[in-house]
């Protein structure tokens, strides 16, 4: 039943080493989630209780999920992945028991990582909770605190949630044993966005002009997901002109057509 609900990775490819620019949050997680999934004897015999739930916050496509993924492979972890307006939207009424059953297999698999994205469309602040749709909202978001509140910071089993609203999120689910450890995934600075290009291109044909500190000057306030698609259109670029490498010029060209991507998008938004 959780097949169509749920995404469920024994362990995903994404490493540490494929994220750019965000070396201060991996250092983090693998403080609060890494090292007490693999070692939880140290805290033990050291006598402190790491959190039990993470929450990531952010602008959408700067490597919320990519991080969730990463810990959980580097931890050797099953990745449970769930997307809460998806939890609210398709399965109504059934909410509170995907929850269950979520919890459930995460502990039968564990050690495990379960990921909730967009957690504000079942975590949000409510000033009325009259209609049944707020109240099934209401009853998903108490069956996931009930689970969160019904194991022990040490059990092998940690939550990671991700959001881009923190501003609207009920201060419930940040008390003190469940989401009370936060961490900040920005848009990527100067560096971040170098680093992000390189990764990209890695196996990708470079003709000798290319220049990535240029090309991160070029794209201050794109995001990770805005670079890869700049580095993917850099490659159609040269495809088209039936070019093997890849030149400067196919990715100012890339940064240009994206420009202009977002430049529309920022006109929708209003
Ligand atoms: P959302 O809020 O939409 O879930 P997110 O922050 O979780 O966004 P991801 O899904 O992790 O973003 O990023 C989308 C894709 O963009 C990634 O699969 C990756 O290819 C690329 N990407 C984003 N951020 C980074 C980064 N910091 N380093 C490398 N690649 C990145």
């Amino acid at each position: 039943t959780y097949v169509q609900s749920m995404e469920v990775v024994e362990k995903p490819g994404v490493r540490y080493e494929d994220i750019g620019g965000l070396a201060e949050q991996i250092r983090e997680l693998r403080e609060v989630v890494e090292m007490p999934l693999k070692n939880p004897e140290l805290f033990e015999e050291i006598g402190i209780e790491p959190p039990k739930g993470v929450l990531l916050y952010g602008p959408p496509g700067c490597g919320k999920t990519l991080l969730a993924k990463a810990v959980a492979a580097e931890s050797n972890a099953t990745f449970i992945a769930i997307v809460g307006s998806e939890l609210v939207q398709k399965f109504i009424g059934e909410g509170a028991r995907i929850v269950r059953e979520l919890f459930e297999l995460a502990r039968r698999k564990a050690p495990s990582i379960v990921f909730i994205d967009e957690i504000d469309a079942i975590a949000a602040k409510r000033i009325d909770i009259g209609t049944s749709g707020e109240r099934e909202v209401q009853r998903t978001l108490m069956q996931l605190l009930a689970e969160i509140d019904g194991f022990k910071p040490l059990d092998r089993v940690k939550i990671i949630a991700a959001t881009n609203r923190i501003d609207i999120l009920d201060p419930a689910i940040l008390r003190p044993g469940r989401f009370d450890r936060i961490i900040e995934v920005p848009l990527p600075d100067l560096n971040g966005r170098l680093e992000i290009f390189r990764i990209h291109t890695r196996r990708m044909r470079l003709a000798g002009d290319v220049d990535f500190m240029e090309l991160a000057r070029l794209t201050n306030g794109f995001t990770g997901a805005e670079i890869k698609a700049v580095v993917t259109e850099a490659g159609y670029n040269a495809i088209r002109e039936n070019r093997r490498q890849v030149s400067m010029r196919d990715f100012l060209k890339a940064v240009e057509k994206l420009r202009e991507k977002k430049r529309l998008r920022g006109v929708e938004e209003y």
